[in-house]
């Protein structure tokens, strides 16, 4: 399916393909546009791009054929948060915590020590196993952060490491201040915006600070912010997490491209996320995980803020990799339509990316799409828990589910 033909996907119950008229008032960023779906549809995949959509009655030849069978077709999923360099795991807090212990950035640390020990090698293994349970579960994109080293040689280390699987690479020396740095907090954020930096940023695209009390306050969030700007990155922000304070007022003002975790909202965060293209992603495997009140969807959306959700996958906070799950709290828990969490797992990851050519299904998008073993978008929240990816295509080659076999039919 690589090999330069094309194929057609066709007997599609559901296609969604996020191609709607745009509704959200903001500045045009591109594709993709609200979420749209189609039923009884068909899709030709060609060059590693989406080149036809539409009904399956008119549906055109194509080199290879997969009968859908009724099935739904969505984009893939864009994970546009997620924490993968690390070493060691921390079950024993999720157990603590669930007996009644509250979570502190604190416990960062625990993953620090242990991912400066790893080698290479462990690093490399960890990451990899859990991209291969992402693009499993439908994720076709993901963004991936370091944070776990906060010394030059091991941030730069795992930047290198997550350019290996991803281009959304992430820059967080900012994710807490480590211990050796606890009586010189300025120092740390010099070494941060300076020596680390000029290590860290030719792997990286993103820039990221997380901006919570026991973190980063709201000065040097900023100062960390333009100076990865200058030195080329772009920025996100972790917002607003584990109380009130700065994080979404810090994003809007530097221009980031999204604001992460938005759990606790004033009205002027919320005017904030609605006056500017800052995206606010939601994370509400976090809240799960640390049994904490979710995010105020209904807020942001009512409100005309545009809603990403990801999964945050770390070993502390929330460790699920699974779009699938966070779909279906978000629809349970956070009063989202099946229709807006699917979108905000799609092209709503994909505008937290800044990206146009994934999240949607048009003609000329990159052909990243998964088929259900489900009718539609919905059961992705209707059945919770239950594996349905039936096939995943990544820049239309197929790289998870349905075997060859199974998925090839007549050509001509
Ligand atoms: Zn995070």
């Amino acid at each position: 399916m690589s090999d330069g033909k094309s194929t057609l996907i066709t007997g599609i119950g559901e296609l969604v393909t996020n191609d709607g008229a745009p509704d959200d008032g903001k500045p045009d960023d591109g594709k993709p546009g609200a979420f749209a779906a189609m039923n009884d549809a068909a899709l030709v995949i060609a060059a590693g791009q989406v080149a036809w959509t539409g009904p399956a009655a008119r549906a055109p030849a194509a080199d290879t054929v997969v009968d859908a069978a009724g099935r739904a077709v969505l984009p893939g999923f864009a994970d546009s948060h997620a924490h993968l360099v690390f070493a060691g795991e921390r079950s024993e807090e999720f157990v603590a915590r669930m007996a009644g212990r509250p979570y502190r950035a604190g416990g960062i640390q625990v993953t620090v020590e242990a991912t400066r020990a790893a080698s290479d090698a462990a690093l490399r293994a960890n990451l990899r196993r859990l991209v291969t349970e992402m693009l499993r579960q439908g994720t076709t994109t993901f963004e991936c952060k370091s944070g776990y080293g906060l010394t030059v040689p091991d941030e730069a280390r795992a930047l290198k490491l997550a350019a290996e699987v991803t281009p959304e690479v992430t820059y967080l020396g900012a994710h807490v201040v480590p211990p050796e740095f606890a009586a010189d907090p300025a120092g740390y954020v010099d070494l941060v915006c300076g020596p680390m930096l000029d290590a860290c940023a030719p792997s990286a695209r993103w820039v990221d600070v997380f901006c919570e009390d026991g973190a980063f306050g709201a000065d040097e969030a900023a100062a960390i912010l333009a100076a990865g700007q200058a030195a080329g990155l772009a920025a996100r922000v972790h917002a607003n997490q584990l109380g009130p304070g700065p994080g979404i007022r810090v994003a809007a003002e530097a221009g980031a491209a999204s604001a992460d975790h938005c759990t606790f909202l004033t009205d002027d965060d919320v005017d904030a996320l609605v006056s500017t293209p800052v995206v606010a992603t939601l994370l509400p495997g976090v809240e799960f995980s640390c049994r904490q009140p979710f995010p105020q969807a209904r807020r942001l959306l009512d409100a005309g803020a545009t809603v990403a959700l990801a999964t945050d996958c770390n070993p502390g906070s929330c460790f699920t990799s699974s779009m699938p799950f966070c779909i279906a709290l978000a629809v349970r828990e956070m009063r989202m339509t099946t229709q807006e969490a699917v979108w905000s797992a799609t092209a709503g990851g994909a505008r937290a990316l800044r990206r146009t050519d994934i999240g949607h299904l048009s003609p000329g998008a990159r052909a990243d799409l998964i088929m259900l073993d489900a009718p539609s978008h919905a059961y992705l929240a209707y059945r919770p828990g239950v594996p349905q990816i039936a096939a995943v295509w990544q820049a239309g080659r197929l790289v998870a589910g349905m075997s060859p076999p199974a998925a090839a039919a007549a050509g001509p």
